[in-house]
């Protein structure tokens, strides 16, 4: 039996498979595991720019003549991490991206991205081209449904084929014809979109949808595809011209290979906003995708700190006869103190009005005792609000905000500011969902509770409003599936960054009515049985004090 596929959402939880496989080594010194780690080209390339040709990389050139021995180099070596590969592949000059794949058949257990099993277009072709005795075992399994939504969705803009139009300069082509006619396309159903925002309320901005995949268009791209690929021919030059139209054409194939999967789970959406017009082939529902991805293997084991309810992830991964174990939380119950605020309703209507209480609940569970806190909010524009409605009033604790698409360097230095044993107290704003929501891993007294006002459900949108239509008529649960079953595995996650090893203690403080409401309730694990409701800030001061106290 075997390999087994480890596979990941992110790269920061394959140092977790490795740890775990270190331990298994150091408890049973007979088990011959060998592992290799799977990391993606950008990451690991030796090179400044990375090219893959013989001609630009010294380490793909020759790669086949020195591969053989880099790998009988590596024959005794147990653990093939992406730092272990690029000495090797240094040592021996290849390119360590590849002796990596190499490297994987020779190995007991491969650890990766999801991508490697469930996405079309990267999957292991070496392994994959047919069923094997393969064991997949997924870490933090509530995040398939929403990355194989990506993996079979697809988009193109309108601006992409008018620039590469452009780029081609003047006179006639075929290749500039068959841009024009796909502009044309984009030009056509910007009109619709306007027409039908007219007709209806534009809250949700110029959009439409089509339940069946545009034929016309298609043909038109597959049109395309041959004086592209004829030009790309031509010209090899790596120059901005052919950068764009390169990715134009990889672009271009994405899309018609969604195309050909395209039936009833998928939407077809168009949305224009000034000039741009933008068409997105939108997979709804990728179970049955992911039942195909399954069934490539012998066995398979999801498993994450959220699952829950089972029912809707065994239906969205594709594995609705599987069996769902519930194991009991590793940490002492009374470790994590969990109250509610019971008395404000953060629903999108009555924001404005519940910043003040959201502010006053913060800060009383801050004050309680002096550390660092982390306070959750559904939006970016929410958070906001709050935290200036916090900094005035608030204005002795230290507080700082999570930014737009902050960049790797950023998220170190904001996590670095919770530091152990604080002097004084520190209160981070961030957004549910989002980069500090979940994988953060503060030990200790480094995080010491954290405040999560509402249960996360997404944004209403028009594609959200997709999903719930679709649920509603496949499954009869269209709220659920897609607002409150992925608004509460937010709140969750994000409640998971207090209590992280057994001596932790913390709290949790959720901010919303809306979590006494049995359907929600019923979506709390059996260790948050003791949550208690509060509905005024003494009662919250004297809970928080007995709770330090004891
Ligand atoms: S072949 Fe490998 S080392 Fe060379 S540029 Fe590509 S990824 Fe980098």
């Amino acid at each position: 039996v075997g390999p087994i596929f480890y596979l990941t959402a992110r790269g920061t939880t394959r140092t977790a498979a490795e740890n775990a496989l270190a331990i298994l080594r150091d408890t049973e010194p007979e088990l011959h595991l060998r592992s290799v780690t799977l990391t993606a080209k950008d990451k690991i390339c030796l090179c400044e720019t990375r090219e893959c040709t013989p001609e630009a990389c010294p380490y793909a050139n020759g790669y086949y003549a020195r591969i053989k021995g880099a790998l009988w180099d590596m024959l005794d070596v147990p653990c093939l991490t992406a730092e272990t590969l690029q000495e090797y592949a240094e040592r021996h000059t290849v390119c360590p991206f590849e002796l990596g794949l190499d490297s994987s058949l020779w190995s007991d257990v491969i650890i990766g991205d999801y991508n490697y099993l469930f996405d079309p277009v990267v999957h292991l072709v070496r392994f994959f081209e047919s069923a094997g005795d393969y064991i997949f075992l997924v870490d933090e399994a509530h995040n398939l449904p929403g990355r194989a939504r990506e993996m079979h969705s697809a988009a193109l803009t309108k601006t992409s084929f008018y620039e590469a139009k452009k780029l081609l300069g003047k006179g006639k082509s075929s290749l500039k014809n068959a841009l024009t006619k796909v502009n044309d396309v984009f030009i056509e159903w910007r009109h619709r979109a306007e027409e039908e925002t007219a007709a209806r309320d534009g809250r949700f901005g110029k959009t439409f949808f089509l339940k069946e995949r545009s034929e016309e268009f298609d043909h038109l791209l597959n049109r395309l595809c041959e004086p592209l690929e004829a030009w790309l021919d031509d010209h090899r030059e790596p120059d901005e011209t052919h950068t764009a139209l390169l990715q134009l054409y990889f672009d271009v194939r994405a899309w018609l290979r969604v195309a050909d999967t395209f039936d009833d789970h998928f939407v077809l959406q168009i949305t224009a906003s000034g000039n741009e017009v933008r068409a997105a082939q939108l997979c709804l529902d990728p179970s049955a995708f992911l039942a195909d991805s399954f069934a490539l293997g012998r066995a398979a084991v999801l498993f994450s700190a959220t699952l829950a309810p089972a029912s809707y992830y065994k239906d969205l991964c594709g594995v609705p006869e599987a069996r769902a174990v519930a194991l009991r939380s590793p940490f002492p119950a009374g470790n994590q103190g969990l109250f509610c605020i019971g008395n404000v309703s953060t629903r999108y209507k009555d924001r404005d009005a519940s910043l003040a209480i959201v502010a006053e609940s913060l800060a009383t569970m801050v004050r309680a005792r002096c550390g660092n806190y982390l306070a959750f909010f559904p939006s970016y524009a929410y958070m906001e609000q709050a935290y200036a409605q916090f900094k005035e009033h608030c204005p002795e604790i230290n507080c700082i905000k999570q930014e737009n698409a902050m960049d790797e360097q950023q998220k170190a230095a904001f996590l670095a500011q919770f530091v152990p044993g604080p002097s004084q107290p520190l209160l981070g704003f961030a957004v549910m969902g989002g980069v500090f929501g979940e994988g953060v891993d503060l030990t200790g007294d480094r995080l010491i509770g954290v405040g999560i006002v509402g249960p996360g459900l997404p944004q209403v949108g028009p594609r959200q409003e997709q999903l719930r239509d679709y649920f509603e008529q496949t499954r009869g649960s269209g709220f659920d599936y897609a607002y409150r079953y992925p608004g509460m595995n937010k709140v969750l996650q994000a409640a998971g960054r207090v209590i992280r090893t057994p001596q932790d203690k913390g709290v949790v403080l959720l901010i919303d009515n809306r979590f006494a409401m049995p359907d929600y309730r019923r979506l709390m694990p059996p260790h948050w049985s003791h949550l208690k409701m509060i509905y005024d800030t003494e009662k919250l001061e004297r809970e928080l004090w007995r709770f330090w106290e004891e």
